[in-house]
């Protein structure tokens, strides 16, 4: 037998980490990693965030899990607490990302069942996408190498261009739901969305009675330097699936709707056995504390920026190498050169220089790190990534 236990759909690295501290990840040898991957956007607080760690020890002492049959006290408060602060109405929690999204599409096909408009089924996804790996979420995507030997999916999907309103525009037909989109794409190259594609989006939908619904798995929960990304285009959703950083590394997410889209999500329509039970929630309540504590959010802002400048400033010194910068807040991209790998890149700062960052789509090197960075975090991943660029393009030469 040749199988490892683990089934081997990651190509895993030789980092094993066992143990984190702040912006920092200890591997099995006791070497140390600056984290500027973050489990991909997920650790906002970093590792062994002491109000976090508390919040799950207390939790579990007291009421780790009831069944959604009963009341929860601690669900309400939480769901509470986004509505306050968020376009939503209604909350339904979840155990992942792509749970989150599946259950956005299914609030948005119900919405227009509970309409009279049954027909209306179609989402309308873009290139590049990353929603997840169920069957329903890899139908939103036009990538071979999450769909290649899982069809037939989901019918009911259109993929267009991203950032290209005539096209999606081109695509509504009388058996349209809506549209979903990463206002941020992540894994496709940390792009975002342009303001005239998602306030053009936003108007279609208006218009011609679609849903709009968001993806803020990973651009979402501060990340970008406000709530939520879509905030800094002046437009609102009506359907949007949250979690990666919701629960700082505990496994949970969340579908947000507004009263009128989540029209369709009766009883008995939807659930989970684990979604949002007490343990998540007072995570996500704990995490939520310090999201929304005075001054967090700008903090994110400036440190996005002064990150972005510094990485700015490395361009011209290894222009062989580099592109460009780009993202939003403390969610950036560094796109490499044709001539360059940028997994290549990611495994060598990795290996040689102690520092954890993510590849992503178009050759782009992704760099997430934890929301509570200090400017010597900053300085630190400059000083890595600069004698990183050395030695990787005098590799190469
Ligand atoms: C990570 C991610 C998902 C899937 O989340 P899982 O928790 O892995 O299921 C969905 N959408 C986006 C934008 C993501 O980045």
């Amino acid at each position: 037998m040749s199988i490892t236990p683990l089934m081997p759909v990651y190509p895993r690295c030789d980092v094993r980490p066992v143990r984190g501290e702040g912006c920092y990840l200890i591997g099995e040898r006791g070497e140390r990693y600056l984290d500027f991957a973050s489990g991909i956007a997920v650790n906002l607080l970093g590792h062994g965030h002491p109000t976090l760690v508390k919040a799950i020890a207390d939790q579990a002492a007291t009421l780790m899990h009831v069944s959604n049959l009963y009341g929860s006290p601690q669900g309400e408060a939480f769901a509470q607490r986004l509505v306050d602060n968020t376009f939503a109405d209604t909350v339904f929690f979840t155990n992942s990302g792509a749970e989150a999204v599946e259950c956005a599409i299914k609030t948005a096909r119900r919405f227009h069942y509970a309409d009279g408009n049954p027909h209306k089924h179609k989402i309308i996804s873009f290139d590049n996408a990353f929603h997840g790996r169920t069957l329903g979420t890899i139908s939103a995507t036009s990538q071979p190498k999450m769909r290649d030997g899982f069809e037939p999916l989901l019918p009911g999907f259109t993929v267009v261009p991203f950032n290209d309103l005539e096209a999606a525009a081109a695509q509504v037909d009388d058996n349209t739901a809506g549209f979903l989109l990463e206002p941020v794409q992540g894994e496709g190259g940390v792009t975002p969305a342009t303001k005239e594609f998602l306030t053009g989006l936003r108007k279609l939908c208006d218009e011609k009675g679609l849903l709009l619904i968001l993806d803020e798995v990973q651009c979402g929960y501060a990340r970008t330097g406000t709530f939520f990304a879509h905030e800094q285009y002046g437009i609102t959703p009506d359907i949007m699936a949250v979690a990666k950083g919701i629960g700082g590394g505990f496994p949970m997410g969340a579908c947000l709707a507004t009263e009128n889209a989540a029209k369709g999500m009766v009883f008995g329509t939807h659930g989970s056995t684990y979604g949002g039970n007490p343990l998540a929630m007072a995570v996500g309540s704990a995490v939520l504390d310090e999201v929304l504590a005075d001054g967090f959010l700008e903090g994110v802002k400036a440190k996005g920026a002064r990150l972005r400048s510094a990485l700015e400033q490395l361009i011209p010194n290894h222009d062989g190498l580099f592109e460009d910068v780009r993202g939003m807040g403390l969610m950036l991209g560094l796109k490499m050169k044709d001539s360059a790998d940028a997994r290549a890149f990611v495994g060598h700062l990795r290996d040689n220089h102690g520092l954890l960052t993510v590849s992503a789509g178009q050759n782009v090197v992704r760099i997430l790190p934890p929301l509570v960075i200090e400017d010597s975090h900053i300085a630190e991943c400059i000083e890595k990534l600069s004698a990183g660029a050395r030695d990787f393009a005098a590799k190469a030469a």
